[in-house]
């Protein structure tokens, strides 16, 4: 039971990217990712040493007020945040924010899909990257799914992504309501290229642009 987490930042803002764009959230970044993206925008995150650990109860008391002022659900970033055994945290979470006023706090998770699944969520992001493919649980699950498109290779990689997915789609276990999402990586003028001609051919496709960053809010 993991009930100490390793933090770079908390904070309340709106969500920047995907499905839920625009809407108020508390997001938590937790810290450690052994990914290794060289686009990676958060590459200061990747050693959990170097960052505090905070005991779930005080993530809690700050959920519950950032609930009070609006946020209408967490988002668990990294790093990596499934590198961590999320179980205790969600438990917790959903428990201590259900109330005779509120309904249990919603739970959002941005994850790579590399790890073991912990936790319980009302919204998965799954991230994939082409060097450390997500586990098949990922992508059967999934409520989005969002490429971030850096070069020529992460189009192929989309492609071969959706290829699959349209493979293993019958199977019981997939989320067929899934929303697809490319997204340029930061700053890459040929990833907004190549995600807009793709998003063009590609009308299940939505393109997905980091708001926050243009807006210059966390
Ligand atoms: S998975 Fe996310 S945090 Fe980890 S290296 Fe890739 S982009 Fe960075």
């Amino acid at each position: 039971m993991t009930n100490f987490l390793p933090i770079v930042e908390k904070f309340h803002s709106l969500q920047g990217e995907g499905f839920h764009t625009g809407k108020s959230a508390f997001f938590i970044r937790l810290a450690g990712c052994e990914v290794g993206c060289s686009w990676c925008d958060t590459k200061h995150s990747w050693n959990s040493k170097n960052y505090p650990l905070f005991s779930i109860d005080s993530l809690l008391r700050e959920i519950i007020k950032a609930r009070l002022n609006g946020a209408a659900f967490i988002v668990l970033t990294g790093g990596e945040p499934l590198h961590h055994n999320l179980d205790a945290f969600c438990k917790i979470v959903k428990n201590k924010t259900n109330n005779a006023k509120h309904k249990s706090i919603k739970i959002h998770i941005e994850t790579s899909g590399v790890s073991e699944f912990s936790g319980v969520y009302d919204w998965i992001t799954l991230s994939p990257k082409r060097h450390k493919p997500p586990k098949e649980y990922f992508l059967n699950k999934c409520d989005e799914l969002k490429i971030i498109i850096n070069d020529k290779k992460d189009v192929i990689f989309a492609e071969e992504i959706s290829e699959y997915l349209s493979k293993i789609k019958d199977n019981r276990y997939f989320n067929a309501n899934k929303k697809f999402f490319v997204q340029p990586a930061w700053d890459s003028h040929e990833g907004y290229k190549l995600a807009i001609e793709f998003a063009k051919r590609n009308p299940d496709w939505t393109l997905s642009l980091q708001i926050h960053k243009y807006l210059s809010i966390q």
